[in-house]
């Protein structure tokens, strides 16, 4: 062997082990030239940002990232536009709003809703168009949720058809006798826990509260396949115009069962968690209906979670509070579960690895919880838990509330549509971790609008920096995977959004007219508006 055959061969491994080290830095894809809000306090912005596979390879300058691409590279100019992490709505009801059975609709929206009168006439005219045991719904309000004589009128006109009346903020129904029937439901059962029933004087089941829905729900929501497909696929379309990337689900309205089924066949773009939603009876919780055997169910849904509904809402005067509705009245509202229940459900937050979501919105039932939690364990145990309070709609909690909360390490999940007057700049100030449960969205700039101009107190507002966090680190770490996704650095899940203006500089009222022009999940581009974005190898 000549000596120079010899150390080329040596050298081998060496050029080898460089060129394996120049195909990892290499970049599938390059965003530059842009405005990239990271959601990482490191860096909050860069100017480029380099993916490979579905993760980002790195962010930086445009001279640092143009370092790591080659001719297979897929370069995207972003010509100044403004990226963000894809966003991530914290709690929805997906499927809510697909098109099941027939339904009236109407425009004028006022909280008490349409008449008794125009109610049922609408009913009649359904009827009178479906096919056998074809759902008839449509939305109500407080007037006839509250009229127990509904249950007659409407056995007499639908007697074939399941008809539910869905009160339009979801905590109420009412329905007739097919309905009941065919939810598995009769006039003889008792109140579950957890939800109970109004009835007619003579005893039959007129409306139905909180978690007694939920039989309904899934009937309903459960018969008919195509309309949940359809659904769930427009919504998500809706969605990603929106750049949001991933979405908790409450699963008021589908089983374990139905849930594995819709979502593995709708195969949505996004990633989706489902969160348990157990229904219960008369003799308590139904917690085996969500035994959960695996938590992956396919590469972008998983399940984990658990959500209780623990009281009302104002609307119907059920949410629990310190002062009486009326001044000088007696009622406060309710707890949905007796104080053992929620205790009971506590403990299970504590001994499993199932993270608990409560819907609280009276600041009596704030308090109750609050003390209870206390009592069971100390703040260090409760911080690993990341229990989260859904809606964040308790303005009037206490600065000892404050400070229980925030040892306690609960999330404060805010929905801007319902509590402007909720003092979440404060909150954060005092180092509470303050996260978006926008309960339905596809319009995440129209919250970012409300948290950061809105408030009714002006001192409250936040920044747009801190609101796009908040919807994305914030919501991820409220998903326990804020080391996978929710800011744009190296290592990180490439989900993002490339918008159509840049919402950190814009005048305030423009902010719900933003629109993504890219988004893309797992590094893959799932949506592009053509007029506004260019790609190109
Ligand atoms: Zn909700």
């Amino acid at each position: 062997m000549n000596c120079s055959l010899f150390f080329r061969l040596l050298q081998l491994p060496f050029l080898l082990f460089l060129h394996i080290a120049t195909i990892a830095q290499s970049a599938d894809i390059i965003l530059a030239n842009g405005k990239i809000f990271t959601s990482d306090t490191n860096q909050l912005y860069v100017e480029a940002l380099a993916i490979k596979g579905n993760k980002i390879l790195a962010v930086g300058s445009n001279a640092a990232i143009n370092k790591l691409a080659t001719p297979k590279t897929n370069r995207i100019d972003l010509q100044g536009k403004t990226v963000v992490p894809g966003f991530n709505d914290a709690h929805d009801h997906l499927g809510w709003l697909s098109p099941i059975g027939i339904r009236f609709t109407y425009s004028e929206f006022n909280p008490s809703g349409l008449s008794k009168a125009a109610v049922l006439d609408s009913i009649a005219r359904l009827v009178s168009i479906a096919k056998p045991n074809q759902w008839i719904s449509g939305s109500i309000g407080t007037t006839i949720l509250h009229d127990t004589s509904m249950r007659a009128a409407l056995d007499r006109i639908a007697p074939n058809n399941p008809v539910v009346l869905q009160a339009w903020w979801g905590h109420g129904q009412v329905v007739n006798k097919k309905a009941l029937v065919t939810s598995g439901l009769s006039d003889s059962d008792k109140d579950p826990v957890g939800g109970w029933y109004i009835r007619s004087d003579i005893g039959k089941i007129n409306s139905i509260m909180e978690n007694a829905q939920v039989p309904v729900w899934t009937t309903y929501f459960g018969s008919d396949y195509d309309g949940q497909i359809k659904g769930l696929q427009s919504y998500a379309q809706a969605q990603l115009r929106g750049g949001l990337t991933t979405v908790q689900q409450m699963s008021s309205n589908y089983k374990l069962e139905q849930s594995n089924r819709f979502f593995t066949d709708a195969k949505l773009p996004q990633r989706i968690r489902i969160i348990a939603w157990p229904r219960s009876t008369s003799s308590g919780r139904k917690l085996k209906d969500w035994d959960v055997k695996t938590n992956r169910l396919t590469t972008f849904v998983s399940i984990s979670g658990i959500k209780y509904m623990i009281d009302g809402t104002p609307i119907e005067q059920n949410s629990m509070n310190k002062q009486s509705y009326k001044p000088g009245g007696t009622w406060y509202g309710r707890l949905n579960y007796p104080v053992d229940t929620i205790t009971q459900i506590l403990k299970e937050a504590l001994t499993s690895n199932r993270q608990l979501m409560m819907h609280i919105t009276g600041d009596s039932t704030m308090a109750i919880v609050l003390s209870l939690m206390k009592q069971l364990a100390n703040g260090a145990v409760w911080q690993t838990k990341r229990v989260r309070i859904e809606h964040n709609s308790t303005p009037y909690i206490t600065t000892a509330e404050v400070t229980a909360v925030k040892e306690l390490g609960l999330l404060m999940m805010h929905t801007p549509k319902y509590c402007q007057t909720s003092p979440i700049r404060s909150l954060m100030e005092k180092g509470i971790t303050v996260g978006i449960s926008p309960d339905g969205t596809t319009n995440p700039f129209w919250d970012i609008m409300v948290i950061t101009s809105q408030q009714t107190n002006p001192n409250e507002n936040i920044t747009r920096e801190q609101a796009v966090i908040a919807y994305t680190k914030t919501n991820a770490y409220a998903e326990f995977k804020e080391k996978e996704k929710g800011t744009l650095a190296k290592g990180m899940l490439a989900d993002l959004a490339v918008l159509s203006q840049d919402i950190f500089t814009i005048p305030t009222k423009q902010l719900p007219a933003t629109q993504s022009v890219l988004t893309m999940v797992d590094g893959k581009i799932v949506y592009q508006n053509p007029q506004n974005m260019n790609t190109k190898k």
